[in-house]
């Protein structure tokens, strides 16, 4: 699993870390090449597109171009947007109602049966003792397979009869009257989607309460596992998706483009034929494994460190002054400025100790929003241009402020209000310069 993104992940890194500093076109290179390993990973067109996307934005934007370790930069980045894509912090497995219901969904083959028998065996051993049921007509055999699965389990099942909707509201009323916490419900799968199928589970949806609606998605089908989920998501709606299969030798695309697509978070991965191998999806831990690193945190860490050790040295900061009274101000001089500020203490104190007439236009500088808050967004803000933009902020131009606010988060309006601040405030240093106020 993942063997192939891996390796070419792991190419795009040593690249970038064999490069001392990086260009804006080293960084549009390495985007470039996350793109292929995407596509070549089977993940779906428009997850690669939004993913790259992020990946530029941030890559370019951020101190990557000037970080003493780039490569580790980027390396965070990319796995930041692999945990964010592929379901960020995903809230633990709960199930708050009594009994609890079940449905297994999903195309014929995925593992249904077999992951119905792993979850029960799961609960169980959360001390749960669940009970299993099939409610599939199709197929006899279904139930028989389903039954054995339990014995092995070790967990109770239940014997229905007649259709669908009948069987399920017996299978609940079975739960209550043995006072169960969970009932895990195995039903019909086709070959392909199937109006008839989402007919019949949104008639039991409709007789029996049904907390989890869980669809197993076969991981080996990589990104046409999406087209099984779209159908399901908009046939009869999904709560959570387990991915079977993740043993297997897959490229990965399903599970980077289910969470991605639809939002609905992957619950568990199947991990083996055998009962015992379910295990809860971790977004973070999978992303560690995808870039091949068994300790991108402590990377990420040194990565953010690299970060906040690069301090202006003296002569740096000289002649950064003497930009600044010469009004050649740059956007990477006021971030350094604000940044300095801010390791300096809460802004609102240093605000009181500047004269008088600076303290009214730093103000205004923060965006109309004194303080920390208004700092944070210059600062993102800034973070989202290139390092040209940077340098000269009079090639921002409308597409590229737009792009600017879309990486920060921010509105438009705000992009060019920090603009036209910035401006005012390099004429205002320049003023004060020439009356000699910073014995420059
Ligand atoms: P259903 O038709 O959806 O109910 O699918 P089944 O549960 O009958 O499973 C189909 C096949 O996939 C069986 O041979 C299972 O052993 C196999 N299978 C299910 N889950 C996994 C898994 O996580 N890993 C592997 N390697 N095989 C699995
Ligand atoms: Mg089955």
């Amino acid at each position: 699993m993942f063997d192939q993104l891996t390796e070419r992940f792991g190419a795009i890194f040593k690249k970038l870390r064999g490069q001392g500093k990086l260009s804006e076109a080293n960084v549009m290179e390495a985007v470039k090449e996350v793109r292929t390993a995407l596509l070549e990973a089977d993940v779906h067109l428009s997850v690669v597109r939004s993913f790259t996307e992020e990946v530029r934005l941030k890559a370019l934007g951020s101190d990557v171009l000037y970080s003493i370790r780039p490569g580790e930069s980027f390396v965070k980045i990319v796995h930041d947007a692999l945990v964010k894509f592929l379901g960020g912090a995903v809230d633990p497995f709960k199930l708050s109602r009594r009994p609890s219901v079940i449905l297994m969904m999903g195309l014929q083959g995925s593992g249904k049966t077999t992951t119905a028998a792993k979850l029960a065996k799961y609960f169980s051993g959360e001390g749960k003792s669940p009970l299993l049921a099939s409610i599939d007509r199709s197929r006899p055999a279904a139930a028989e397979q389903l039954e054995k699965l339990a014995k092995t389990a070790g967990v109770d099942f239940v014997r229905t009869e007649g259709p669908a909707v009948q069987a399920a509201k017996f299978v609940r009323a079975e739960a209550e009257r043995r006072d169960r916490a969970v009932v895990i419900l195995d039903t019909a799968g086709r070959t392909e989607v199937d109006p008839a199928v989402f007919e019949e589970l949104r008639a039991v949806l409709d007789a029996v309460p049904v907390e989890k609606r869980i669809l197993i998605l076969d991981a080996m089908t990589g990104q046409s596992a999406l087209d099984v989920a779209k159908g399901f998501s908009e046939g009869a709606g999904v709560d959570g998706v387990i991915l079977t299969k993740f043993d297997s030798d897959t490229r990965g695309g399903a599970a980077l483009s289910v969470y991605a697509s639809l939002r609905v978070p992957i619950v568990f991965v199947g991990e083996g034929e055998t009962l015992d191998r379910l295990a809860p999806f971790h977004p973070q831990r999978l992303a560690g494994r995808i870039l091949g690193m068994g300790d991108v945190v402590s990377l990420v860490e040194k990565a953010e460190k690299a970060a906040e050790e690069k301090t202006l040295r003296a002569d740096e900061a000289k002649a950064a002054a003497k930009r600044m009274v010469r009004g050649e101000m740059t956007f990477d001089d006021f971030l350094d400025q604000l940044r300095t500020l801010r390791r300096m203490g809460p802004i609102s104190e240093i605000l009181q100790h500047l004269p008088g007439g600076l303290t009214g236009k730093i103000r205004l500088d923060a965006a109309g929003e004194a303080g920390e808050a208004g700092l944070k967004k210059i600062e993102a803000m800034i973070l989202s241009m290139t390092a040209q933009e940077r340098r000269r902020p009079e090639i921002l131009s409308q597409a590229r402020r737009l792009r600017v606010a879309r990486g920060s988060g921010v509105q438009i309006d705000e992009v060019h209000r920090l603009v036209k601040r910035f401006e005012d405030f390099k004429k205002m240093m320049k003023k004060v310069g020439k009356k000699g106020m910073m014995g420059l």
